[in-house]
């Protein structure tokens, strides 16, 4: 009676597999990046697809797809064939893109298939090199002052970037220009070449610029100092109380994804979040992989569901749209 019942039990997963899909993957996987290549999130995407590649033993390629805050690389995998061959890794700005954008062309919560978390990356509050203040106070005061005159980049409504500089505006009570661009690789080229003046950006950006002194750098923007940063304030300690924000990254595929790929794909992130070179490339960029129990597809759907009912009001109290 057992016997049948696990031969009876096998049909059932076995018949679950789309036909051809025994042996996923037996093709190329590709991972959208929603943003430029060179920058935060797809420096995290090309460290695990190393290990990911391992695993799955066919190659894990990148795309990047940017614009619209992410949300354009968004769209595409929740409409891509649900086979485990096209996969998103996607940020914050997954829980923050329902509200502000009135029109948002897929649900975070219903048209992907979690897989798990990644990492949460700290932010930096940096400028260019030769902007006049010299510590956080200082940039308050001169951004007040200067409101017309100074330009803060981000990669979009919907980044990470934008997100952070939304809450500093809010805390300074100060509305600034701000200067978009499909990632923040090409708006730290602009800042480094001068033409806007500051940003907030992960460490995984900005570390080697800030190491290598091309950018200055105000204060980071978790609850306590990051390691590789020891010398870098908080918001909190720089005169912003109770400023932080972290930037969680994750892996998705669109919905109706077989759970047999989902289980291998979560396979292959597991192995990425124990590969010793992800863990101290991540430590470096101030980062580092999460828990196991995190890079499930319960403990993302979870954390995405409590993200956006954590920034949805807190955006839709500011006001900011885009249709
Ligand atoms: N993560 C984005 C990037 O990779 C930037 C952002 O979200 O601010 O460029």
């Amino acid at each position: 009676m057992k016997t049948l019942y696990a031969i009876f039990a096998g049909l059932i997963v076995f018949s679950s597999w789309p036909a051809g899909a025994q042996q996923y993957p037996t093709k190329v996987v590709t991972m959208i990046v929603p943003f430029a290549a060179g920058g935060p999130t797809d420096t995290v995407a090309r460290l695990i697809a190393i290990p990911m590649t391992n695993t799955l033993k066919q190659q894990v390629i990148i795309e990047n797809v940017g614009g619209a805050g992410g949300t354009i690389a968004a769209n595409r995998v929740a409409k891509a064939a649900p086979d485990g061959y096209t996969i998103l890794i996607h940020h914050i700005g997954m829980s923050t893109a329902p509200a502000l954008y009135r029109k948002l062309p897929y649900k975070p919560l219903e048209d992907f298939e979690p897989i798990g978390l990644i990492n949460e990356v700290p932010m930096t509050l940096i400028a260019r090199q030769n902007f006049p203040p010299k510590d956080l106070k200082d940039l308050i005061a001169y951004v007040k002052k200067n409101k017309d005159k100074v330009a803060y980049a981000n990669a979009g409504l919907g980044a990470a970037s934008h997100l952070c500089g939304m809450l500093f505006m809010t805390a300074i009570e100060t509305d600034l220009t701000t200067v978009p661009y499909k990632g923040t690789a090409p708006a730290m080229n602009d800042l480094l070449g001068g033409q806007v003046d500051f940003m907030c950006d992960q460490t995984t950006n900005t570390t080697s610029q800030i190491k290598a002194g091309k950018v200055k750098v105000y204060a980071v923007t978790t609850k306590t100092r990051v390691k590789s940063l020891p010398n870098v304030p908080t918001m909190h300690e720089a005169g912003l109380p109770n400023f932080e924000v972290s930037v969680w990254h994750a892996l998705y595929a669109p919905k109706g994804t077989p759970k047999p790929v989902i289980d291998v794909l979560v396979k292959a992130l597991q192995a990425a979040l124990k590969d010793a070179t992800v863990a101290k490339r991540f430590a470096d960029l101030g980062t580092e992989p999460i828990a196991l129990n995190r890079g499930t597809p319960d403990a993302l759907r979870t954390h995405l569901k409590a993200e956006i009912d954590k920034w949805s009001p807190i955006i839709k109290k500011e006001s900011v749209y885009s249709d």
